[in-house]
């Protein structure tokens, strides 16, 4: 007998980390159901996906019900405003996405019997007091501060999917998301590394914020979506980080940058961002114990394909 073909509903599919997931399960054979309101998303992310007969798109804000016909084996919550330029700019509706969006997803979730799992991001911890973070750490957060609209909605998230898989008996998972990059991310969200890229690519100066010495971890969408893809299919319902440990300052990823680029551009320095966290670096034991689950790619490759899809975009403007 022939097996059964799974289906999954994918939220913020047009976005830069649901369309590679996306793309993921297609290939997994499953049929993939992607839902986006296109607040950040572009359907530039997923029109291949349009003639596969696996595909399927609903334009719907998940802050309002949710309905989806038929059967869902799996729900992956991926809707939300990602970037700090695009919290400031709709800071209601991240609170929303996090909050009702997620409350409506766990409905539909408990209604299906799916397996469900929420995009929480290393955000929860805040500025961090420890180093690297694990995931017993509960955070530096300022719940009033510009970036509490996001921290506060994915600290929700966690809570109210933990309190479903306690009260309602839901199969859930949660995976803490560490900077990722690659192609499909906007060129003007703001982030450092398009924005790094951009401004190289445009003969403008670099901007670093603060003196640069603050860090990040940066890892290679393939290598995350590699890691969600394991904690899904695993049997492990508390938060797992999924990130690349390799860290680096900001000043020195700029210089990488320009390195990379050739193109010899001035680094510029502008003011921190408020409650612009000082250092970040995943803990990966868990995801490592428990998935088998290491990042492959090195800075170096991932930042060599993401330069040829940007020098591609901006050509095509
Ligand atoms: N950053 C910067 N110049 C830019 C954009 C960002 O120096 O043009 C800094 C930002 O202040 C932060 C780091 O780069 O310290 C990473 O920023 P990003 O927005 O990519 O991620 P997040 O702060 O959410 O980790």
């Amino acid at each position: 007998m022939e097996k059964e073909q799974k289906r999954v509903l994918i939220t913020g599919a047009a976005g830069f980390l649901g369309s590679h997931l996306c793309d993921r399960f297609i290939k997994e054979g499953f049929k993939v159901i992607g839902m986006d309101n296109l607040s950040t998303g572009s359907m530039k992310n997923i029109e291949h996906l349009f003639p596969n007969k696996d595909f399927e798109f609903y334009f719907h804000d998940v802050t309002k019900f949710v309905h989806v016909p038929g059967k869902l084996d799996y729900i992956l919550h991926f809707a939300s405003p990602a970037s700090p330029i695009d919290y400031l700019k709709i800071p209601i509706q991240t609170l929303k996405v996090g909050s009702l969006g997620t409350h409506n997803l766990l409905g539909l979730a408990k209604e299906k019997k799916s397996k469900f799992l929420i995009a929480s991001t290393s955000e929860i911890y805040g500025d961090p007091n420890i180093h690297p973070q694990n995931e017993e750490y509960w955070g530096n957060v300022n719940p009033i501060g510009p970036r509490g609209v996001y921290d506060e909605a994915k600290r929700f998230m966690e809570a109210i999917t933990m309190a479903y898989h306690t009260y309602h008996g839901l199969d859930t998972r949660i995976v803490r998301i560490f900077n990722t990059y690659g192609p499909r991310m906007r060129l003007n969200d703001g982030r450092a590394l398009p924005a790094f890229i951009g401004q190289a690519l445009r003969g403008e100066d670099i901007t670093v914020f603060g003196d640069g010495s603050q860090t990040r971890s940066f890892c290679y969408v393939d290598d995350q979506v590699e890691g969600i893809y394991r904690l899904l299919m695993s049997d492990y319902t508390m938060p797992v980080n999924i990130g690349n440990p390799d860290e680096i300052t900001i000043l020195e990823f700029a210089e990488e940058i320009i390195k990379l680029t050739g193109t010899n551009q001035k680094i510029i320095f502008k003011e921190l961002p408020t409650d612009d966290p000082k250092q970040r670096q995943p803990d990966i034991t868990k995801a490592k114990k428990l998935l088998g689950w290491e990042p492959k790619v090195s800075r170096q490759e991932g930042l060599k394909i993401t330069y040829e899809y940007f020098k591609k975009v901006i050509l095509e403007k």
